[in-house]
């Protein structure tokens, strides 16, 4: 295969500075990280390409070389040739000099930093999903709900690590208790030293010589657990609430899941929720209508009086203020609405009817909406304005 030119690789051209051509350089690394591209043989073929471009591009001596002589120039025997391809932990080694600020660590966090032998710990647990019911009082004034759920805990017996006990550990063979593997090189840029994980224990340093009897190694048990939830005030019917760490315990010592919490609520036998308030149907007979009366009404804490004026029309809305629900995230709260229904009798005596006829006839009984009055539905409007 034919090598391609170095200009090419990096997208710069001929007369490119020195800056131009470090950035160019960081722009394709980036794009064909490892790390980006795992287990991309393509990517990283062209990761490869891109680092012996730099290599060269970089150093004025080669550049004139290569400017002048073509690949050539840089991989013959002559001065200053590059001589050999360069291996990821080549490539890795150069990278604290050439990206070595804080946007380079923004895009990759600490998986680039292959020398600072961050230590394995075990598989993360899996997240877990359950439903909580709740009903009105709990979620206007909130609640701590203790909740048994079946989950993967820690193996009490070897506290996760999954060894049977103290003495079944040793020393990992492979990087003798370390975690690291440290390789010194002769590279073009001088003696090199370079920290990779050690792929046997993956960082721990340990390897374990006789397993956990209890959870066979793996460090956890599928078990059941009370978990204790707050629930804020003020959540609503389809909200998740994520409990951070709650979840499956992790494999050997990993760190938990999250339990993540879906929100139900329990119908209540009276009130019914309109967003933030709170809504009950008042019926009242119609001689209550007339004269007046005072009636007891449900709320979301217990029982409220409230006083129906003489002459109450069905449609009206009664608003008891503060008595909704809590929003989950401001200090707003909702109102309780009460609608005032005049029962119709819908079935009637004959004695009850003639009094009725008798009373039809009575102007008083004609329907005459107040004019300064509001009608039904410019009440409803301003309720919600
Ligand atoms: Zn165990
Ligand atoms: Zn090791």
């Amino acid at each position: 295969m034919s090598k391609r030119d170095y200009y090419e690789i990096l997208g710069v051209s001929r007369n490119a500075t020195a800056d131009e051509i470090k950035k160019a350089y960081r722009k394709v690394a980036m794009q064909y990280h490892p790390d980006r591209n795992p287990g991309d043989k393509n990517a990283e073929e062209k990761f490869k390409e891109a680092a012996e471009a730099y290599e060269v591009l970089s150093d004025s001596e080669k550049r004139a070389q290569y400017d002048r002589y073509g690949h050539a120039g840089v991989s013959g025997n002559g001065r200053g040739a590059y001589s050999g391809h360069m291996n990821m932990e080549d490539i890795f080694a150069n990278f604290g000099d050439i990206f070595n600020d804080d946007f380079f660590g923004s895009f990759f966090g600490g998986s680039t930093r292959r020398g600072g032998g961050r230590g394995f710990r075990g598989v993360r647990g899996s997240n877990l999903r359950i439903k909580l019911k709740l009903n009105f009082e709990e979620i206007a004034k909130g609640v701590t709900k203790n909740i048994k759920v079946k989950k993967y805990v820690v193996c009490q017996s070897c506290g996760g690590n999954g060894a049977k006990d103290r003495n079944s550990f040793q020393a990992c063979a492979t990087c003798n208790g370390t975690g690291q593997i440290r390789k010194v090189q002769n590279t073009f840029l001088g003696q090199m030293q370079t920290v990779t994980t050690c792929p046997a224990c993956g960082g721990e340093g340990t390897q374990i010589t006789s397993r956990c009897p209890v959870c066979k190694g793996e460090g956890r048990l599928y078990a059941e657990e009370t978990v204790s939830i707050e629930i804020p005030a003020g959540v609503q019917e389809g909200m998740q609430l994520n409990i951070s760490g709650k979840g499956n315990a992790g494999e050997r010592g990993g760190p938990p899941g999250d339990l993540i919490v879906l929100i139900e609520e329990e119908p209540h036998k009276d009130l019914h929720r309109e967003g933030l308030n709170v809504a009950y149907d008042l019926y009242l007979s119609f001689p209550d209508a007339v004269f007046g009366t005072q009636v007891e009404v449900p709320t979301i804490d217990g029982r409220a009086k409230i006083k129906i004026p003489p002459g109450t029309q069905s449609g009206k809305i009664f608003r008891l203020k503060g008595k909704g629900f809590p929003a989950v995230n401001s200090y707003q709260r909702g109102d309780q609405l009460i609608y005032v229904n005049v029962w119709t009798p819908q079935q009637l005596t004959p004695e009850e009817k003639a009094m009725l006829e008798k009373l039809s006839k009575s102007p008083n009984f004609k329907p005459q909406p107040d004019k300064t009055g509001k009608s039904f539905f410019d009440r409803i409007k301003e309720m919600f304005s």
